[in-house]
């Protein structure tokens, strides 16, 4: 297991991630499949998620995420790939490794992403909690027998399935990051789970928070809603933190890469969320290699920030 990242950490240093996976491969061409969003992509487009992966090594991403965001054993079924669960997820991980020995010139560490994706992103389609726990918990196996370095929970935003996802992740003894996804609700003011109006952020950072992350993460977030975000995960948790928010927005199955965030400004603003103690920085959906670039380029102003 690579955790350089993790002492870099340790050590007050700043550490790149990728950006965008799922989107990018949507940008590159690939057709979004509505139950399972991009999680069927390494079964049918192996070799561009591989050049994916390499691109934003390229641009500087010393972490990358696998594309494993849909593709547990019930988002698969619903997508009729459910016999072909294990396939999709090695062939998930292979695009990773080989991605990495394609480009890597120095130490980058593969982060197992799981997320709560319930099958077509529609919340009332999780099956029932034994299958959904099960779910989670053969992932994560899968992803550590595959040898992933950590696993990266991504959009965390409630109490019930965040939990399941969490405890899977944390019963096979990797580095767990904590990823929260979050928006305004109607008042401009409060903080919400992403696709759960009606769960405060504060909600599954109470609940979740207790059970031990490596790291905490603002991911999938609107960067209008980050820095507030960040305040909110502050308050809660001393330990590192990191950010990576998206860009644009989705209408299932597609991202909409509609008034973007130059990678520039992206870079420019990552300097507020350094300042509030960001350390891991990266991209969500809509980031593309440029962003990570420019996050690169821009690393002596971030390190001033500190
Ligand atoms: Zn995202």
């Amino acid at each position: 297991m690579d955790e350089t990242w993790l002492n870099r950490l340790r050590a007050d240093d700043i550490v790149l991630l990728d950006g965008g996976t799922g989107s990018e491969l949507q940008r590159r061409g690939v057709a979004m499949n509505r139950d399972a969003w991009s999680g069927v992509a390494a079964y049918t487009h192996k070799e561009l998620l591989r050049e994916i992966h390499a691109d934003y090594i390229r641009a500087g991403a010393e972490i990358i995420t696998t594309n494993t965001f849909g593709t547990s054993r019930f988002v698969l079924e619903a997508a009729g790939l459910g016999d072909e669960f294990s396939r999709v997820n090695a062939l998930a991980i292979e695009a990773a490794i080989e991605g990495r020995d394609m480009a890597a010139q120095s130490a980058v560490a593969i982060a197992g992403s799981i997320s709560c994706m319930p099958p077509g992103l529609d919340v009332a389609a999780y099956p029932e909690a034994t299958k959904e726990r099960d779910g989670y918990r053969e992932l994560a196996d899968v992803l550590a027998e595959g040898g992933v370095d950590l696993i990266a929970l991504e959009m965390m935003e409630d109490t019930r399935h965040a939990v399941m996802a969490m405890e899977a992740a944390l019963e096979i003894g990797l580095p767990v990051w904590l990823g929260v996804s979050c928006r305004f609700a109607a008042d401009a003011e409060t903080l919400v789970g992403f696709d759960f109006p009606d769960t405060p952020l504060a909600e599954p950072l109470d609940t979740l928070l207790p059970l031990g992350a490596a790291v905490v993460n603002v991911m999938h977030t609107d960067p209008e809603a980050v820095a507030p975000a960040v305040k909110e995960v502050r308050a809660r948790w001393s330990g590192p933190l990191g950010v990576y928010p998206e860009l644009g927005d989705f209408s299932a199955p597609n991202w909409n890469f509609t008034n973007l965030m130059s990678p520039e400004d992206f870079a420019q603003t990552a300097a507020q969320w350094v300042s509030q103690g960001a350390r891991l920085l990266g991209g969500c959906c809509g980031t593309t290699p440029d962003h990570i670039r420019a996050l690169h380029d821009a690393l002596p102003d971030l390190l001033e920030a500190r």
